[in-house]
C-alpha cells in the first residue's frame, strides 16, 4: 500500500522540498540522542551550538537531495510535458498538419531512457503520438476518398481514382477493382498488375466474392507486378469485397511487394472497400440509366438524341485532326406498304433486322443511330469515300439478300443510302454533314430506291460500286 503525504503547495516540486527540508529538521533533532545512545558524553551532544550545526546538517542534506530531484528526475518530466503541450497545441485545428510533417523527422518522439514510470510514460506517449499521425493520416485519406466518391459519377472513373488514392496513401504497390457481371469478375480498374483479367477467373477470388469474405494470399505464384524494370511476384495480396445492402459487386485486390504491409494500410483497404460500396452502386445505376437514356429501346443503337451529340464530337475531333469522317444515311424503302400489309409488329421486326445489319457490318469504333421512324445513319470515323462507298453497298446487299418472312410469306426488303464523306465535300458543321447525307438518300430515293449515293454525283457514277 502506497504511504499518502498531504499535499502541501500546488507545486509537487516545492512540496518535495518542504518536506526534504522537514525530513533535515527530524534527522537534525534525532541526531545528539543517537549519539548519546552511541556513547558521546551528554555535555557535548546537548548544547545549543551542536543543535545548530545538526541542523544545518540537517538542511544541507534535505536541500542537496532536492538538487538531485531536480536534476536527475526533473529534466525528464520537463521534457515530456514540453512535447506534451507541444503535441496537444498542435492537435488545435490545422497546426497539427505542420506538427506532424515535422514529426516525420522523429522530432516529437521521446527517448525511452529508463525502464521505470518516466520510461514508461516516454514510450506511452511515444505510441499515443504515433497513434494520432495515422488516426490524422487515416482521416486525411478519408477526407480524399470521400471526395473521389462524390466526384466521380462514372463507374471507371471512381474505380481508377479509388486504386490510385489507394496506392498513393499506402505502402501498396498494385491494385486492381473487380466488379461482378454476369456471373464474371471484369476488371474496371488497374494499376500495376500484369494481365489482370487472369485475375478474374482464380477461383480464390471467385470463391471471395461469393462468400463475401477478406482474403490474405501469401507469395502469389500466378500474379505478377509491372515493376519499374522488370516484372516480380509480389510478397501478399490482400482481397477486400466490395458490397452494398448485402449484395456482393466486386472485389478491390491490393498487392505489396515489401514483406508485411502494415497493419495502417489493410485498415485503409478495409474502409475503401466497405465505402466504396455505395459509391459503385450508384455508379452503376447511372450506367445503366445513361444506357436506357442512350440507346433506342426497339434496336439497341444510340437514340437520335445521343447520335447527334456524338456526330458533333466526332466532327469536331475531325475537323481537328484533318481526319475523313464519313456519314451514310439508310432509310427502309416503301416501309409503309410493310406495315399496311403485314401490320406494325412485322414493320418493327423489319426494322430490328436492319438494324442488326447496320451494327454487324460496322467497324469498332463506328456508330450507329436511329434517326428517326425506320432511318438510320451512321458514323464511319477516318472513312474516305471509298471505304464508305464500299461500306454502303454491302449495306444495301445485305439488306437486299436477307431473307425476311411473315408466316410463309417472304417480305422483300431493300434500303436507300445517301453518304457524304469529309473533307472531300467541305461542311461547317454536323448538321451540314447530316443535312448533305440525307440530300444524297433523298437522290437515291428519286433516282429508283435500293441504290447509293454519294453528296455530289450523280446516281450513274456510284453504279460501279
Ligand atoms: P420511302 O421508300 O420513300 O422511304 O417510303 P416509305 O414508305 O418508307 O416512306 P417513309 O420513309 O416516309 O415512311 C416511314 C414509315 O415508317 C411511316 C411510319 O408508319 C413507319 N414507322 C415509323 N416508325 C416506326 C416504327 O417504330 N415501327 C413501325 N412498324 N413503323 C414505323
Ligand atoms: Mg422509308
Ligand atoms: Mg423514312
Amino acid at each position: 500500500m502506497m504511504i499518502k503525504i498531504p499535499r502541501l503547495t500546488q507545486s509537487i516540486f516545492l512540496d518535495q522540498l518542504i518536506y526534504m527540508q522537514l525530513a533535515g529538521v527530524l534527522i537534525g533533532l534525532a541526531f545528539p540522542p543517537f549519539l548519546v545512545w552511541y556513547g558521546f558524553p551528554k555535555h557535548e551532544v546537548f548544547n545549543w551550538q551542536f543543535f545548530v550545526v545538526t541542523q544545518i546538517a540537517g538542511q544541507l542534506v534535505g536541500l542537496i537531495s532536492f538538487l538531485l530531484i531536480s536534476t536527475v528526475v526533473r529534466p525528464h518530466l520537463k521534457l515530456l510535458s514540453k512535447k506534451m503541450q507541444e503535441m496537444t497545441s498542435g492537435l488545435e485545428g490545422k497546426h497539427f498538419v505542420d506538427y506532424k510533417e515535422k514529426c516525420q523527422v522523429d522530432v516529437c518522439h521521446l527517448d525511452v531512457v529508463s525502464n521505470d514510470e518516466i520510461g514508461i510514460s516516454a514510450s506511452s506517449y511515444n505510441q499515443l503520438l504515433t497513434a494520432l499521425i495515422e488516426a490524422h493520416e487515416t482521416e486525411k485519406v478519408f477526407n480524399q476518398f470521400t471526395q473521389v466518391m462524390t466526384e466521380n459519377l462514372e463507374v471507371e472513373a471512381l474505380s481508377e481514382k479509388t486504386v490510385e488514392l489507394l496506392i498513393k496513401s499506402t505502402n501498396f504497390s498494385a491494385a486492381a477493382i473487380l466488379i461482378s457481371k454476369s456471373g464474371e469478375l471484369e476488371v474496371v480498374a488497374n494499376k500495376g498488375i500484369l494481365e489482370p483479367e487472369k485475375l478474374g477467373k482464380r477461383a480464390v477470388l471467385k470463391d471471395a466474392l461469393e462468400k463475401g469474405e477478406f482474403v490474405h494470399i501469401h507469395l502469389p505464384e500466378h500474379i505478377q507486378l509491372d515493376g519499374v524494370l522488370t516484372q516480380f511476384t509480389p510478397s501478399e495480396v490482400l482481397v477486400a469485397p466490395i458490397e452494398f445492402k448485402s449484395v456482393h459487386l466486386g472485389l478491390i485486390v491490393a498487392a505489396s511487394g515489401s514483406l508485411s504491409s502494415q497493419e495502417h494500410c489493410r485498415m485503409i483497404l478495409d474502409i475503401f472497400s466497405r465505402s466504396v460500396g455505395l459509391a459503385l452502386n450508384n455508379a452503376l445505376t447511372h450506367s445503366k440509366f445513361q444506357r436506357l437514356a442512350a440507346y433506342d429501346s426497339l434496336t439497341n443503337v444510340y437514340n437520335r438524341r445521343f447520335g447527334m451529340a456524338r456526330l458533333k464530337e466526332e466532327f469536331s475531333k475531325a475537323e481537328r485532326e484533318s481526319s475523313p469522317i464519313s456519314v451514310i444515311m439508310v432509310d427502309i424503302d416503301h416501309f409503309k406498304r410493310v406495315n399496311d400489309t403485314y401490320g406494325h409488329l412485322t414493320g418493327d421486326r423489319a426494322i430490328i433486322l436492319i438494324a442488326g445489319i447496320l451494327k454487324n457490318i460496322l467497324r469498332e469504333g463506328d456508330t450507329v443511330v436511329r434517326y428517326g421512324g425506320e432511318e438510320f445513319f451512321m458514323i464511319l470515323n477516318g472513312a474516305n469515300c471509298d471505304n464508305a462507298n464500299r461500306i454502303a453497298h454491302r449495306i444495301r446487299n445485305q439488306v437486299k439478300d436477307t431473307v425476311f418472312k411473315e408466316g410463309e410469306q417472304l417480305i422483300p426488303l431493300t434500303v436507300s443510302l445517301g453518304l457524304i464523306c469529309y473533307p472531300q465535300v467541305t461542311v461547317k458543321s454536323e448538321i451540314e454533314l447530316l443535312d448533305k447525307a440525307d440530300q444524297a438518300l433523298y437522290h437515291a430515293k428519286q433516282n429508283g430506291r435500293n441504290r447509293v449515293i454519294e453528296f455530289g454525283k450523280t446516281g450513274e457514277e456510284n453504279i460501279n460500286f
